[in-house]
């Protein structure tokens, strides 16, 4: 009467109503598969923390008296699918029925309907004890239309209680604090490290390379500095509480040379693998508001993130899979430059956020979106390429929160589902947020001739190939009307600048 229970790579949550009694009729099954390592190019970092995390959760369940079998990457008996995993394991143990959490990719979820099919096993399937909102409740709310991101934001701090008064009313009356949250960081006060260990996964690295695992990025097998339990996931919380959160607001959407983490948290890779739940860490915050540790625009700005993003996307995701990921309103077709896997173009922005990516595989929201993201937009890459190299490079990339990050907020492609406008913004911004411009090849201020800046000449060119679509989008009205404004000559040159980039992206 053996039951086998699936437990997959994100779903490391001690706290899941599964572990609460021991049953010697249950055998959790962990295992690492080359379906997974496969589907898309991964940074090493990830593969590496995600095996290493996988093998301590099992480790630490086995301590707790459960039966464990977990199959390695190097294992002869591994078939490399959830499929021919659990119907050799079925065999094995003579299971009389299999049950598994949730899924949170679609991918995932079908792959494992179709070993439910196979196996012809009864299968239950349970939450996997993690989000804030239900998925079948989003999935149902946003299938008709989906709400604005703010909207469900304050609904959900209403329904959780969050920096709320007893009237109802937001903490100091107001719901959002996003015009205090863009400061530039002028290098004061100093941004802290991050501060989990690095752990030598030397030998794990070499086991993942016998495979053959073709991965991309710098593996720092033998200083890998992510959070692998959850006890460093919790110190990391408390880290990040301690000397970041009362930064954070101010410095949210600030880049710098000098930091590629600033006030962020780090904690996406422990969040998405469930070592820390989202509850946890919106309370700690809170918390650290309540005692003054942190004013209430950085508490407020971190929580939305998390309350609000992170739960919104998942709905969004839930509700317009799979049609979600064929999307390209703009019809993009360009290929990503080349330069994207080697960081090596002039253009001093993208290649501290290239390199940096490589390096690290972390690169914080606004090197995301206004970065790598506002230039593949405006070189109007194709979407499947772009899904498919963040999908790859970041640690915390899972496709239930990248595509509708990557495809949605940061490429317009599901033509203003996520975002209301897109996220497009020539030199200016990027000038103005952080230190990347000194320096660089190209000037900050010019839109044409030899030394202007990409970001400027395409951005022009994005509104003139775009403005029929965006014409009735109110939030591109007045670079629309200064576009339209601008001479004829000038508007020449820039088209002619723009389609000499466009055909030569990979020199730039
Ligand atoms: P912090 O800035 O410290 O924020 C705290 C937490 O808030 C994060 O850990 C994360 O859980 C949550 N959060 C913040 N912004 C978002 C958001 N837009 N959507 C969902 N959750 C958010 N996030 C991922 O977790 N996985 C991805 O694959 C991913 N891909 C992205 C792709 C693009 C193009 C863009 C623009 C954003 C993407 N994000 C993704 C969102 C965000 O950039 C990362 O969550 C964040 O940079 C992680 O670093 P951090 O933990 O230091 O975050
Ligand atoms: Fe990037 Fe242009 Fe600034 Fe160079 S000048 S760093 S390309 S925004």
């Amino acid at each position: 009467m053996t039951v086998l229970r699936l437990i997959l790579g994100d779903q490391l949550n001690a706290a899941h109503p599964w572990y609460r009694e021991r049953d010697e009729q249950v055998v959790y099954v962990m295992m690492e598969v080359r379906s997974e390592t496969d589907y898309v190019r991964h940074h090493a970092q990830k593969v590496l923390a995600l095996f290493a995390a996988m093998r301590g959760f099992a480790e630490a369940l086995q301590a707790a008296g459960h039966r464990v079998h977990y199959l390695p990457i190097s294992a002869t008996e591994n078939r490399h699918s959830f499929a021919a995993n659990l119907a050799w394991l079925a065999a094995h143990y003579g299971a009389s029925r299999w049950e598994r959490q949730e899924a949170d990719e679609w991918r995932v979820e079908t792959d494992l309907e179709d070993a439910a099919n196979h196996l012809g096993l009864p299968c239950k399937v349970v939450d996997s004890a993690h989000f804030l909102a239900k998925r079948s409740e989003l999935a149902a709310e946003f299938a008709e239309r989906v709400p604005r991101m703010e909207h469900f934001y304050r609904e959900m701090r209403r329904r959780e209680g969050i920096l709320l008064g007893a009237d109802g009313k937001p903490y100091g009356g107001r719901w959002n604090f996003d015009s205090e949250n863009r400061a530039r960081w002028p290098g004061t006060p100093p941004a802290p490290a991050w501060p989990w260990q690095a752990h030598d996964r030397f030998a794990l690295w070499v086991e993942i390379q016998s495979a053959g695992v073709q991965t991309m990025g710098e593996p720092s097998a033998q200083a890998l500095p992510w959070p692998l339990s959850r006890r460093e996931a919790r110190d990391g919380l408390a880290h990040f509480i301690d000397h970041a959160l009362p930064y954070f607001g101010q410095f949210q959407d600030a880049m710098s040379l000098a930091s590629g983490t600033l006030f962020h948290s780090g904690l996406s890779f422990a969040l998405n693998t469930k070592m820390l739940h989202p509850r946890e860490v919106i309370q700690a915050a809170v918390a650290a508001y309540q005692v003054g540790k942190a004013p209430l625009e950085s508490v407020e700005g971190f929580v939305r993130q998390i309350l609000g993003w992170r739960e919104f996307v998942r709905g969004v995701y839930w509700a317009r899979m799979p049609g979600y990921a064929q999307l390209n309103a703009l019809a993009a077709e360009r290929p990503l430059p080349a330069w994207y896997w080697s960081g090596e173009t002039q253009m001093a922005c993208l290649r501290k956020a290239i390199t940096q990516s490589l390096q690290t595989a972390y690169a914080h929201h606004i090197q995301r979106l206004m970065v790598t993201g506002n230039f593949a937009l405006l070189a109007g890459c194709q979407p499947d390429e772009v899904d498919a190299w963040y999908l790859g490079i970041y640690i915390d990339a899972f496709e239930w929160v990248e595509m509708p990050n990557t495809r949605g907020m940061s490429q317009y492609a599901d033509g203003g589902i996520v975002g209301s406008k897109p996220y497009v913004a020539g030199a200016n911004y990027i000038r103005k947020q952080s230190d990347y411009c000194q320096g660089c090849r190209y000037d900050a201020k010019q839109r044409v001739g030899q030394d202007a800046c990409p970001f400027n000449t395409l951005y022009w060119h994005f509104l003139d190939r775009h403005g029929d679509r965006l014409r009735h989008n109110p939030r591109m009205a007045l670079p629309l009307k200064h576009w339209q404004h601008t001479d004829a000559d000038t508007q020449q040159a820039v088209r002619a600048q723009a389609e000499s980039y466009l055909a030569r992206l990979d020199t730039l």
